[in-house]
């Protein structure tokens, strides 16, 4: 039996009882098992390339770190029980995770993407993976149908974000995992932004789940990681081969980490909506500022949407200030106090970022206001501080 085999066996003894658990529960508890060797409640950090076998060939299960390691292993298990999956691959990056999903593809493949997406997934796509002869179209999802107008023989991937970054826009996965599957097109849903939380996109039919753990999985702005969940064991080998033949895994300290977050991420991500609607709330009434976008307002386009596929609306807030400038926008982030002007965002502690200067400087203006991207664009990662020093803060910002 090879490592791999004899793992997803062990694995799948453990599987069934998350199709029981209640999301609270399986944060801590989903595919987790304490320690065989001593118990420990924590899985403990295997910090080894190796492994000691008794003959060749004979060994427990591991034999290599870059094809295998426990503490990994146990976070790879983790994030698949919460995504509802029956497979987790952790890998050293979000893009690390996104660069192995694109290998299943061949030159001459085509892929159909959101086109208000993160940057650097929309770097990979254009400055590497179109050089290999891989043909992108970057479309609109607000209405999903129109996806099926750039379907054709060559299609074998459509790649979702939602919501949308920095534009919150929201996109229907179940309507476009009906167009994917009967056109038989993988779709892999990038759900860094709601989080398993708020969202869970094989439930709704998506074929590969992708995290930024980075973000809210990690959620203290203390690891990089990347992984991805399918239910399909055929596609979760395939992506299994990659990850081992390239070889862009995340060590096991990572991997601990991200285990300590995920047991957390209920209750973190409980106060990020409730902080993110009262501060959508407080800015919408503001005389100084333009629009908010946050999918919880009746007035989002795609409110509906938003309702029907997400349990909460996050704590991602994006707005605008009035009269299209730079200026106003660059003094409100640099005045904010217990906000930190950083990129990034999904950790403990708010951030406030100026997406036209700083996520999106790469993007010809002409092009990335066409998305919204103008320049007066603020986005906000609402931390879960007390909400009243937050007000405060942005109502001294603001002025
Ligand atoms: C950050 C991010 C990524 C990339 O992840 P890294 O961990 O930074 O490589 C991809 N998608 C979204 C939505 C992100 O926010």
């Amino acid at each position: 039996m090879t490592g791999i085999t004899c793992l997803n066996l062990r694995f799948q003894l453990r599987v069934q009882e998350h199709y029981t658990m209640k999301f609270n529960t399986k944060t801590i508890h989903g595919g987790q098992q304490h320690d065989p060797a001593y118990g420990s409640i924590m899985p403990p950090i295997y910090q080894t390339s190796t492994y000691a076998q008794s003959t060749p060939g004979g060994h427990k299960g591991y034999e290599y770190s870059r094809t295998h390691n426990p503490t990994r292993h146990a976070l790879e298990n983790a994030i698949a029980s919460i995504e509802n999956g029956n497979f987790g691959l952790a890998f050293g990056s979000g893009l690390a995770a996104i660069d192995a999903i694109l290998k299943l593809l061949k030159p001459g493949d085509e892929v159909i993407s959101t086109n208000d997406l993160y940057g650097g997934t929309y770097r990979l796509f254009t400055k590497i993976f179109e050089d290999f002869g891989i043909t992108f179209h970057f479309i609109g999802m607000n209405n999903a149908s129109n996806i099926e107008n750039y379907i054709n023989a060559k299609t074998k991937l459509i790649w979702v974000e939602t919501p949308t970054n920095p534009m919150m826009n929201i996109i229907d996965v179940k309507t476009t995992a009906q167009i994917a599957s009967k056109h038989s097109i993988l779709l892999a849903v990038d759900n860094t932004f709601a989080t398993p939380y708020l969202q869970r996109p094989l439930d709704l039919g998506a074929d590969i789940v992708m995290h930024s753990v980075t973000k809210y999985l990690g959620g203290h702005s203390d690891l990089v990681m990347g992984a991805l969940v399918v239910k399909d064991k055929a596609l979760a080998n395939q992506l299994y081969f990659i990850q081992n033949a390239s070889g862009a895994i995340c060590g096991p300290q990572e991997s601990f980490l991200a285990i300590r977050g995920i047991k957390t991420l209920h209750v973190r991500m409980q106060r990020h909506c409730e902080n993110g609607k009262a501060i959508a709330e407080f800015l919408a009434q503001h005389p100084k500022i333009e629009r908010v976008y946050w999918p919880g307002f009746e007035t989002h386009p795609n409110h509906n949407i938003a309702k029907a596929q997400m349990d909460d609306f996050g704590g991602m807030v994006s707005f605008t200030t009035k009269g299209n400038n730079d200026k106003e926008a660059i003094k409100i982030v640099e005045n904010l106090k217990v906000f930190t002007l950083a990129e990034s965002l999904g950790g403990i502690e708010s951030l406030a970022g100026h997406p036209a200067s700083m996520t999106h400087a790469s993007i010809p203006k002409e092009e990335r206001e066409k998305t919204g991207v103008v320049d007066s664009l603020i986005r906000l990662s609402v931390g879960i501080e007390d909400i009243d020093d937050l007000i405060s803060d942005l109502e001294h910002a603001i002025g």
